[in-house]
């Protein structure tokens, strides 16, 4: 069973800042990361691939230096990688970006044969989780989100169960292979790389397809041309704890929270007219 894992690289939303002045992204602010809920998803095809044979292949479309994040899913254990890189994919919104990916997948298809596409939840700096559904739709084949657990996979009746977050509680589902699956972190926890696999991920030098590389490409559904998505404004959120800090010896501060408590009394329950 092939299992194919979309990765992107990301910048530290930690840490990262929002230029003021152009209301974007300051993408030097910070290091640029493997999206984390994509290392769970190589993680998870890691594991199924073990179980179920086949090969995990990882694949990015982004600047050259998202090779560093493919190196890194190589760490985890995947087996190839494959990023999609060219001017004419930059500035792509969701829709561009899926419909390039699903490009590179279905050469994929033909070269390698896929059974199951792993994808993150979410990235966390454009946060939009539309990506995974968009290729599943190109794709024509089922997206399933939000997983949190795969229970089986079955390679000879082809077929998958597994367990999904939803807004009160939790579903569990079957559903044909191939499909689609864009992951929450619960679904595992990512494992500390083995020494061969470091080794092999810093030999390794993923391979890079152009937009010409691809079969029966529209251009004009690449990058900025073939994304209909305005950013209108960005603005980081407003953080207010709305506490009050107090200082002084501890005698102070016991002052202080009793003279604030009782300010605020009718924020507690009264008995009988009086406070306790
Ligand atoms: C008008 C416009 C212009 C933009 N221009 C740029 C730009 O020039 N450069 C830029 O970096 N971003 C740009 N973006 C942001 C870009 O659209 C998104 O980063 C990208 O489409 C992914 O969306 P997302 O981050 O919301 O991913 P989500 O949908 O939240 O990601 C979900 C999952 O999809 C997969 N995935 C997402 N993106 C990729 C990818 N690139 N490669 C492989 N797998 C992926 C991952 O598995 C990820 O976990 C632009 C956005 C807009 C609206």
């Amino acid at each position: 069973m092939n299992v194919l894992v979309c990765i992107k690289q990301v910048p530290d939303t930690k840490i990262i800042k929002v230029n003021p002045k152009t209301n974007t992204l300051d993408r030097s602010s910070a290091p640029a990361i493997l999206n984390p809920y994509d290392a769970h998803a190589v993680e998870e095809a890691v594991r199924l691939t073990e179980q179920h044979g086949g090969k995990v292949i990882v694949l990015s479309m982004g600047p050259p230096q998202a090779r560093i994040a493919i190196k890194k899913c190589i760490e985890i254990g995947a087996d190839e990688g494959y990023l999609i890189s060219d001017r004419r994919f930059a500035g792509a919104d969701t829709l561009a970006t899926s419909y390039a990916l699903y490009k590179a997948i279905e050469k994929l298809i033909k070269e390698e044969g896929i059974d199951l596409v792993l994808c993150g939840k979410h990235a966390i700096d454009g946060d939009t989780g539309q990506v995974g559904p968009g290729i599943a739709r190109r794709m024509e084949i089922p997206p399933l989100t939000n997983v949190i657990r795969v229970e089986k996979v079955d390679t000879d009746e082809g077929s998958i169960i597994v367990h999904r977050k939803i807004e009160n509680g939790y579903e569990r589902i079957q559903s044909t292979l191939p499909c689609l699956l864009t992951v929450e972190k619960e679904i595992n926890e990512v494992a500390y790389s083995p020494l061969p696999n470091m080794i092999k991920a810093a030999r390794y030098e993923p391979i890079v397809w152009t937009v010409d590389d691809l079969n029966d490409v529209d251009v004009k559904q690449l990058g900025l041309k073939g994304s209909p998505t305005i950013v209108g404004k960005m603005w980081p959120p407003e953080k207010s704890s709305g506490a009050d800090m107090i200082g002084g010896t501890v005698e102070e501060q016991v002052e202080q929270l009793l003279t604030i408590t009782l300010e605020k009394r009718e924020l507690f329950s009264v008995k009988g007219g009086e406070t306790t």
